[in-house]
C-alpha cells in the first residue's frame, strides 16, 4: 500500500484521483493534518503551480506527496484561461460565472461573423516528490467547447467540454469511469502510478 499526500482541497479532484489509483493507494490531504489554508498558486505555468503545491505541502510534513495543476486551453481564445482556469471569472473561483465567461467570449467572437474554431484541451501536471525528489507527468484530453452547458457529473468546467471520444456528450454528460478513462488526470495520475509501481519493483 503506497501513502501519500494529495495537495488538494478540491473534492472532485480527490474523488477522481481515488477512482484512478485505485487500492494499491491510501490517500492523504492536507485537511486530515488539519491544513485548512489555500495552498498558494503564483506561478505563471501549470508546471510551476503545480510544482509549487507539491513543495509547499512537502515543506510543512516532509512527506511523499503529489499535487495537480489543471488548465483548460481554447485555442480561439489563445490558450485561454490556461493557467488562469480557476479564476477566469474573477477571485471567486465561481465555476458557473467560468463557464459563461468562455461561452460569452466565444459568442462574441463569432459574431463577427469570422469561423471560430472550438477546439480545446485540459492539461494536467502532475508533480509528484518522492524521498524528496521531484518528478513530473503530464496528461492532455482533447476536446471542444459546447455550446451550453449539459451534464451533472464531474465538476469544474465538464459542462461545457465535449471529449473528442464522446461527440455530443460533455465531460459531465458521461460516468465518472468513462471520464477518468479518456481523461487529462486519468492520464497523467496513471503515469505517476506505473512510475511508483516500478519504482518500488526495483526497491525490493
Ligand atoms: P486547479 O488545477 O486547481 O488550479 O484548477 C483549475 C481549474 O480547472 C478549476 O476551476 C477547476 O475547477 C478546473 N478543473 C480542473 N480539473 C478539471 C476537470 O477535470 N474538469 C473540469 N474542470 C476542471
Amino acid at each position: 500500500m503506497t501513502k501519500i499526500v494529495f495537495a488538494t482541497g478540491n473534492r472532485g479532484k480527490l474523488r477522481e484521483a481515488s477512482e484512478i489509483l485505485g487500492e494499491g493507494f491510501e490517500l492523504y490531504t492536507p485537511a486530515d493534518f488539519g491544513i485548512t489554508e489555500d495552498i498558494p498558486e503564483t506561478g505563471d505555468t501549470l508546471e510551476e503551480n503545480s510544482r509549487q503545491k507539491a513543495e509547499f505541502i512537502h515543506s510543512l510534513k516532509g512527506c511523499d506527496c503529489f499535487a495537480d495543476d489543471t488548465g483548460l486551453e481554447v485555442d480561439a481564445l489563445g490558450g485561454a484561461p490556461g493557467v488562469y482556469t480557476a479564476r477566469y471569472a474573477g477571485e471567486s473561483k465561481d465555476f458557473n460565472l467560468n463557464m459563461d465567461k468562455v461561452l460569452h467570449e466565444l459568442s462574441l467572437l463569432e459574431a463577427s461573423g469570422e469561423a471560430v474554431s472550438r477546439r480545446a484541451r485540459f492539461r494536467s501536471v502532475v508533480t509528484l516528490i518522492l524521498d524528496g525528489k521531484t518528478y513530473t507527468f503530464e496528461g492532455v484530453m482533447e476536446g471542444e467547447i459546447a455550446r451550453e452547458k449539459s451534464g451533472n457529473g464531474g465538476f469544474g468546467y465538464d459542462p461545457i467540454f465535449i471529449p473528442l471520444e464522446y461527440p455530443g456528450m460533455t465531460a459531465a454528460d458521461i460516468t465518472e469511469e468513462q471520464k477518468n478513462e479518456i481523461s487529462h488526470r486519468g492520464k497523467a495520475l496513471r503515469a505517476m502510478s506505473e512510475f511508483l509501481n516500478r519504482i518500488k519493483g526495483t526497491q525490493r
